[in-house]
């Protein structure tokens, strides 16, 4: 076994990037240092910044907001904030809702939670169901494909932080994504040629629009590898029970072929990342018109937004008519 490059000891982890060994004492500390570093490279957070930490149980939000709690302590003011997207099945919204609380309790961490039933008047489950309808080709509607529960969840979860943070004075939105998520999503949209998406990636939306609070996401140069390490010898309790409506999408392919990659070209995510915001993302956000980046409010809910009806809205009001005019949903029988 190697030992630690800083004292000796045997070491726990070779790091991803470097391969440098480490203990778990220097490997926490080399963690805390990083995220540290990107906080400040990119000015991400500040001493009168009022932080909301996007919390779901999982280990990258558990292990940011654990984090964030050791550097800050209490200098700033943090507070975390659960959406209960309403997945029955193996309860995981439940357990992962009692995951979070736990360590908001240890933390002395305010933890706020919002039902998006109670907002929508209906929930994920409902969503899964209208997908297996509409799937298996028997809910075929004008304008009604599918996009897979995980685009809906995340756009309601998006919205619903944002507004959270809008209506209660918090300046930032601090999120869990990890190095390897923004590798791979910046593949994905790169395979689509999606310039606009490409150009608003980076560890902060540096969003200028009233009505959308700035996202910082403080873990955007960590491996996912190294939370899964940190999280495990930091002791940060996480769910790890899998959603059941995560599904083999296309950016799960992507993932594995970066990692496939890594696995013999070292820093392949890392420097993928760290060049595109140096040197690509200014190029791509100058092409981005002005009136795409013009301020805007919604004109059904008056958030911000890039367009004249937020997609919140859109996609709210789409699934509505379709849960409604569905007289076969009722039948669904998983
Ligand atoms: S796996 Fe998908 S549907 Fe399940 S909680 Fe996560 S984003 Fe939502
Ligand atoms: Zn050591
Ligand atoms: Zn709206």
């Amino acid at each position: 076994m190697k030992k630690c490059k800083f004292c000796l000891q045997p070491a726990v982890i070779l790091i991803p990037l470097n391969q440098m060994p480490l203990c778990k004492i220097h490997f926490i500390s080399y963690i805390h240092d990083r995220v540290k570093k990107t906080i400040q490279q990119y000015n991400l957070i500040t001493a009168d910044d009022k932080v909301l930490v996007a919390l779901s149980g999982g280990k990258d939000s558990q292990t940011l907001l654990t984090i964030l709690h050791d550097i800050y302590n209490k200098d700033i003011q943090i507070e975390a904030l659960y959406i209960n997207v309403g997945v029955d099945p193996r309860n995981y919204s439940r357990d992962s809702y009692k995951v979070a609380q736990d360590l908001c309790d240890r933390l002395e961490i305010p933890l706020n939670k919002i039902d998006i039933r109670d907002e929508l008047e209906f929930d994920m489950d409902t969503v899964h169901k209208l997908g297996i309808l509409q799937r298996g080709g028997k809910y075929r509607k004008k304008g009604g494909r599918f996009r897979g529960e995980c685009s809906y969840c995340g756009l309601f979860k998006r919205y619903f932080i944002n507004k959270f943070a809008v209506l209660n004075n918090f300046t930032k939105v601090a999120t869990g994504h990890n190095l390897t998520d923004e590798a791979t999503q910046l593949m994905g949209n790169f395979f689509n040629v999606d310039m606009e998406l490409m150009s608003r990636a980076g560890p902060t939306t540096m969003t200028e629009v009233k009505g959308l609070v700035t996202r910082v996401k403080p873990l955007y140069f960590i491996y996912e590898q190294e939370i899964v390490m940190y999280a495990y010898y930091a002791k940060i309790h996480h769910l790890s029970t899998e959603c059941e409506y995560a599904t083999d999408s296309p950016s799960h392919n992507i993932k594995q072929s970066l990692l496939k990659i890594e696995g013999f070209r070292r820093g392949t995510m890392f420097y993928m990342v760290k060049k595109f915001q140096e040197k690509l993302k200014p190029t791509l956000f100058g092409t981005i018109s002005e009136e795409k980046k013009a301020e805007k409010r919604c004109s059904e809910c008056g958030m911000g937004t890039y367009m004249e009806t937020c997609a919140f809205c859109r996609t709210k009001k789409r699934l509505q008519e379709q849960i409604e005019t569905s007289t076969m949903l009722r039948h669904v029988d998983e």
